[in-house]
């Protein structure tokens, strides 16, 4: 792992700045674009409008294919530059009213109030909804974990933040388990479920370090400027709670994590607090 804390080089410096697509021509006048909503013309099995294929299914998909910021990646030790000015991740979340909705390529729980938000170098990011992928599509060293949950929140400017939290097969997820009814009946063709109040206050980060790049929507239409945050820590989540969102889902859609994309020259930050300061 390099530690650098001084002479960057000028990419990593654009990851500390606030408007980060200022800098970067590919996000400039780029319309808002949300992750692609109910059922999907792509799928996650080769040859059959797999991963491989979404660049060609729809004109607008293009950046799946030729992308250089594409998402997930592997978070590989060696290449990680720790940050500490990153600074502890800033969240304010409040409970809000909410919908579950399946998707059919993976299921969502998505506020319809102000569930508050996450701030970034200054920008405030509002949460929308979060979904979960399995197994995980980032992967620590090579090793792809069971389960990813994404947090996916857009500033004003409809620029996209996403956390990620990865899991493995253990104790439950407490979050889980408050919506574990509901995730089971939603696979029984009810598309969207009022769930009344969710405090995503509810989802434990347990840590307080975390990798920090640019990447971009996994599934189509691969939007890029997108601002990851993926949690250190791995956590667990039970075979039962991972199954359900598996059986929920469409058939073909069982597994739903997109390989990992090259990171090229990419940086990979990793906020890690300082040793005086606390217990991550
Ligand atoms: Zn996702």
């Amino acid at each position: 792992m390099k530690s650098s804390n001084s002479n960057q080089p000028t990419i990593v410096a654009i990851l500390l700045f606030s408007s980060v697509c200022h800098f970067l021509p590919f996000c400039i006048g780029s319309p808002p674009v949300n992750e692609v909503e109910n059922e999907t013309p792509f799928t996650y099995t080769e040859g059959h409008k797999g991963p491989k294929e979404w660049g060609h299914i729809n004109p607008h998909w293009h950046v799946c294919d030729n992308g250089k910021f594409q998402s997930p990646i592997d978070l590989l030790s060696e290449r990680v530059h720790v940050i500490h000015s990153l600074g502890k991740l800033r969240k304010d979340y409040k409970p809000a009213p909410a919908v579950l909705q399946n998707r059919g390529h993976d299921v969502m729980v998505k506020w319809k109030g102000d569930a508050g938000k996450i701030i970034i170098n200054g920008t405030s990011y509002k949460l929308i909804q979060c979904h979960w992928h399995s197994p995980s599509e980032h992967t620590f060293n090579g090793t792809r974990y069971d389960l990813e949950l994404h947090m996916v929140h857009e500033s004003s400017h409809k620029k996209l933040a996403v956390i990620a939290i990865v899991y493995k097969y253990g104790r439950r997820d407490s979050f889980l388990s408050q919506l574990f009814h509901d995730i089971k009946r939603s696979g029984n063709g009810i598309k969207e479920k009022n769930l009344g109040i969710v405090n995503p206050g509810d989802i434990k980060f347990g840590s307080r370090k975390y990798y920090r790049y640019m990447g971009s929507l996994t599934v189509p239409p691969c939007t890029e400027g997108v601002v990851w945050t993926i949690l250190k820590k791995v956590r667990t989540v039970s075979r039962d709670q991972a199954r359900a969102l598996r059986d929920a889902v469409h058939d073909g859609f069982e597994a739903n994590a997109r390989p990992t994309q090259r990171l090229d020259e990419r940086p990979v930050l990793m906020f890690t607090p300082r040793e005086n300061g606390a217990s991550a």
